[in-house]
């Protein structure tokens, strides 16, 4: 059988009105994006009632199939075929169809959808017909309404049918682009891309915050970094990294502060540089890979610790995920082998022995109030900060470049 067109459904059936429309407008143009980075030209997309369709235009669906599956706000889609409504033609295009796909023992059964109340024949009547005609050439196949392993679906249109047996399912959430901005605290752990994975299938664009000790961590371990940003950006095109140095912040504590308390600062001062570069970036949130309980620094009174500092929303998207599930989608989305790579992060380089569960707020301000001139270490650390634009698997090589320039740049651009 010849597909002439993939289906492509979406979700959300909440959106209404001015939503809608730009939900539609970004979830076309991020399909035909990522199509074209997978098949090298951009294909059409044809809004329907409540759905969208790619002509095919000969080819055939399978190489549309891992772009599909990068597009967030999809929630199924089906390569289909198109027939006359003819009901000896839907018939005939079934049985060919059938004769593609392997069949011993497998359950059926079929459905028909009549959006076209002139077909002469009734959905369950035709539903019928074609099951009988179905059996009589493969008796291999036992129908079964509610256990099948196969659904034929026959959708009669007004001016044709269609004709479909997979319904693959998609990523659902939103669009990326239609859910605002917002700085992910990126490490090289396992949750932080998770998080900022999960984002973006709200439709946030995600950008990455990386604070590294170069030279007390390695070089590794900020490729490592970039490699799972370039992994993100499968589902976006490009992500931008934020690489903070955070050397003498960290030596400044590791001098000044008591040891059982250091984590805690570590991250409070961590949140001002990422408040301060999401407000130069126009970011309007926080995103970290916290999970209440898996390490001292992420019990509740450690969060609320840290959170003091920030009036900006800090979303935490793990927050009550088991690892395994945590796991499972960093595997689905190719994050997980690099996560898992030995590296030095910032924080276990100036690991104290006995970290505190619960620490105080006071007892943070007055540790904090130990390390002189602490504005001016964040101020110079955002001065010191490079922003690598990281391509989708590594296509380009990263762009770098410094923060503050970019920023300079953009404010010139605007007059
Ligand atoms: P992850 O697997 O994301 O590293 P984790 O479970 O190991 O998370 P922590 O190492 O305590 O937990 O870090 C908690 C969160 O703080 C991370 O998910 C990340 O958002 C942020 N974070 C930690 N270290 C860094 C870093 N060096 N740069 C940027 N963000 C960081
Ligand atoms: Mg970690």
């Amino acid at each position: 059988m010849k597909y002439d067109h993939i289906l492509v459904r979406y979700g959300e059936l909440g959106l209404k009105g001015k939503n809608q429309k730009q939900f539609l407008k970004t979830l076309v143009n991020n399909m035909r994006r990522q199509v074209e980075r997978e098949i090298g030209k951009r294909p059409d997309v044809i809004r329907e009632q409540g759905r969208l369709s790619i002509p095919l235009k000969g080819q055939p669906p399978q190489p549309f199939y891992p772009a599909l599956d990068r597009v967030f706000g999809i929630s199924t889609y089906s390569p289909v075929m198109t027939t006359s409504l003819d009901p000896a033609d839907i018939q005939a295009a079934v049985l060919s169809e059938l004769a593609q796909v392997p069949l011993e023992g497998k359950t059926f059964r079929v459905s028909v959808r009549r959006a076209n109340k002139r077909f002469p024949i009734r959905s369950m009547d035709f539903q019928l017909q074609l099951a009988e005609a179905i059996l009589a050439k493969y008796p291999q196949l036992v129908p079964n309404l509610t256990n099948y392993d196969l659904e034929i679906s026959v959708d009669i249109r007004f001016e044709q049918a269609h004709i479909f047996l997979e319904k693959r399912p998609g990523l659902g959430g939103l669009p990326l682009g239609t859910g605002g901005r917002a700085e992910l605290l990126l490490s090289g752990g396992i949750d932080s891309p998770v998080a900022g994975w999960l984002m973006m299938r709200r439709g946030v664009v995600v950008e990455g915050l990386h604070f590294h000790s170069y030279p007390y961590t390695s070089k590794q371990a900020e490729e490592k970094v970039l490699h799972l940003a370039e992994k993100m950006a499968a589902y976006s095109g490009h992500i931008d990294l934020h690489l903070v140095p955070f050397t003498p912040i960290q030596e400044a504590i590791g001098a000044n502060c008591h040891s059982n308390i250091r984590i805690t600062l570590m991250r409070r001062i961590m949140l001002r540089i990422a408040e301060q570069i999401a407000d130069l970036r126009h970011a309007k949130a926080l995103v970290t890979g916290d999970n209440i309980g898996q390490v001292a620094s992420q019990t509740i009174e450690s969060l609320y610790a840290i959170n003091e500092v920030t009036t900006m929303p800090v979303l935490r998207p793990l927050l009550t995920y088991d690892k395994v599930d945590t796991v499972k989608i960093a595997k689905a989305i190719d994050t997980y082998e690099t996560s898992v790579l030995p590296y030095e992060d910032c924080c276990t380089v100036f690991v104290p022995k006995e970290p505190k569960t619960k620490p105080k707020r006071h007892e943070c301000a007055r540790e904090e109030g130990r390390i002189e001139g602490l504005d001016e270490l964040i101020r110079q650390a955002i001065e010191g900060t490079e922003t690598v634009r990281c391509f989708a698997n590594g296509s380009q090589p990263p762009k770098r470049a410094k923060l503050m320039d970019l920023i300079a740049a953009k404010d010139e651009d605007n007059g």
